[in-house]
């Protein structure tokens, strides 16, 4: 065959169980495979409240930089190399299918809405020149279509209900390379090296502390392996237990990054711990299980998918529609890690600068900010952890988001993660927290999680002064959290829908009254701060 086929990597930053790959290969003389450095997530924002792009930290654009520089490599291995281009992917790819005699163009489905659109642009324009176009699902176990099909065109609003309709997942393809199809005519197209994090505009970063996770498939593999090894800690999974202050070695796998870029696939991820199983016998189930977290991440992509405004609260017809706050001071606060709750900063400080943290961790800092605490909508976290988590995605995190602020999945509201005794649970001395809020090192224990409630001379003597060395508690936790449920019983009781004009007139008198109730429980609780402050 004299055929030439473009394979287009965007995430699915693999080798291994890539149909977008094979059949790229198996149509062609010549390979090209390319990715598009798109200017939406790589451009510098100045304006953006952390150095990164508008949608991306730092964190994680260099980890998508190692990941490809590892793609590279591994293409180098097999005769080939990662073609790296620079721009609008849509027009950037229209460009070179025709520049490079493209016959067959290859990529993996993705079913993010800014994906949809620019894959089906890509397509329409593929097929208008005759290019035949494949686009495998290989960023998920399933198709979340099909699941939505076979559910009678709506997706499933339960876990239980779609590992139902789900059954078993394909295998992953067995194909291990030995070599590629070589790279054909570039047609002196002018290609760009992976770049460096500095080299896309980012000035001085030598200030930065990167995270200490690494990106690429080899990294990926790895620690796939290293997480396996222990088959006993596989067959015993069960989550929500597990140890959310651990962070030497985190308490779970530590592969959603993988996943989420695809440098490892989650077909061969689920085999491998199902060969685990095969081994051990006895194991726990979904929805604890190491499969059954998989499988989380499949639910939330199937409803994701079939959920319009499924991000937003406006419009999402599984969202419940709650009149939260708009606070731009306690957002920053809780966004900087400055509550005063020290087990909430600790964790913000590790997504700032690790970009990772774990589940229970997750849950603690997304319900304090919406439901238990702040009363802030839950958009505006989301919109943190999409820009700093290195493992941020799409589907998940909207997901979650949702989750934990009680607007849709789970609404048992009167259920708040205290920010003082739940990581105390886990972690009585406060290693976490001195680790991440170097500035309470020398807090003794009885206070760590309290410190406003610590004598003056044991606060001089840990050099930190509540109130000038770290923050007073911005919110007191009894009271906010009492408020909070009774915001969010009255928003439930209206029951309004989401997508009528009359809700959004009842939202802003539902404000008005609970900022007319707060006016006397914000001067009860400044008053006491300032007791505190005074002690
Ligand atoms: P493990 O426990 O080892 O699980 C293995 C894999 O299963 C994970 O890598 C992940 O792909 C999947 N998984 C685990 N838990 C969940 C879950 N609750 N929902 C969906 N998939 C899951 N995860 C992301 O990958 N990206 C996000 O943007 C994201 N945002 C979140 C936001 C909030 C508010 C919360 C509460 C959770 C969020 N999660 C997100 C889910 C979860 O916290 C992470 O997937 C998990 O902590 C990653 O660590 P791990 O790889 O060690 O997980």
């Amino acid at each position: 065959m004299e055929y030439n086929a473009m394979v287009w990597f965007r995430k699915g930053l693999r080798i291994h169980d890539n149909p977008a790959l094979d059949l790229a290969c198996r149509r062609s003389k010549h390979l090209f495979p390319v990715f598009v450095l798109d200017p939406r997530y790589l451009d510098p924002d100045p304006s953006a409240f952390s150095p990164g792009s508008t949608r991306s930290g730092l964190n994680r654009i260099r980890f998508l930089l190692e990941s490809l520089s590892d793609l590279d490599s591994s293409l180098r291995k097999l005769g080939s190399r990662l073609l790296v281009l620079r721009g609008d992917p849509v027009r950037v790819v229209s460009q070179i299918l025709m520049d490079w005699n493209i016959g067959t163009l290859c990529f993996e489905f993705d079913t993010e809405p800014y994906s949809q659109v620019r894959d089906n642009q890509v397509k329409d324009f593929a097929s208008k020149c005759g290019i035949q176009v494949f686009s495998p699902i290989s960023h998920t176990l399933f198709s979340p279509a099909d699941i939505i099909k076979k559910n009678g065109g709506k997706p499933p609003l339960t876990y239980q209900a779609f590992v139902k309709l789900a059954g078993q997942p394909p295998p992953p393809l067995t194909e291990a390379y030995t070599c590629l199809p070589p790279v054909g005519d570039l047609r002196g197209c002018e290609l760009l090296d992976i770049p460096q994090i500095d080299e896309l505009g980012y000035g001085d970063i030598s200030q930065e502390e990167f995270s200490p996770i690494r990106g690429g498939e080899s990294e990926a593999l790895k620690r796939l392996e290293e997480s396996l090894k222990n088959k006993e800690w596989v067959a015993k999974f069960e989550k929500p237990k597990g140890d959310p202050s651990a962070f030497l070695k985190p308490a779970t796998t530590l592969l959603s990054p993988y996943l989420k870029f695809g440098c490892l696939s989650s077909r061969y991820f689920y085999q491998c711990i199902q060969n685990v199983y095969k081994n051990v016998g006895k194991h726990t189930f979904p929805p604890v299980s190491l499969v059954g977290q998989l499988l989380w991440r499949e639910f939330f992509y199937t409803v994701a998918f079939g959920t319009p405004n499924f991000d937003q609260m406006k419009g999402n017809k599984i969202c419940k529609q709650i009149p939260w706050n708009d606070n731009e001071g306690l957002l920053i606060a809780w966004r900087e890690g400055q509550t005063g709750y020290p087990w909430i900063d600790a964790i913000m400080i590790q997504l700032k600068k690790w970009g990772w943290m774990h589940h229970l961790a997750r849950h603690s800092v997304a319900c304090f900010l919406t439901r238990g605490d702040l009363f802030i909508h839950w958009e505006k976290g989301r919109d943190v952890f999409e820009r700093q988590l290195i493992d941020s995605d799409w589907a998940i995190n909207n997901g979650n988001w949702l989750w934990l602020s009680c607007s849709s999945f789970f609404y048992q509201y009167h259920r708040i993660y205290s920010p003082t005794t739940f990581g105390k649970k886990y972690d009585p001395d406060g290693k976490f927290i001195r680790h991440f809020l170097p500035v309470l090192k020398d807090m003794p224990k009885e206070y760590i999680y309290e410190p406003w409630s610590a004598p003056l001379s044991v606060q001089e003597k840990a050099k930190c002064i509540i109130g000038r060395d770290y923050p007073i508690p911005v919110v007191d936790h009894g009271i906010a959290s009492k408020d909070c449920k009774r915001r969010v019983g009255e928003a439930y009781a209206l029951n309004l829908p989401s997508d009528s004009l009359e809700t959004e007139e009842k939202l802003s008198g539902l404000r008005r009254k609970f900022q007319e109730d707060n006016k006397d429980i914000a001067t009860y609780t400044s008053s006491k701060q300032r007791k505190r402050k005074d002690k």
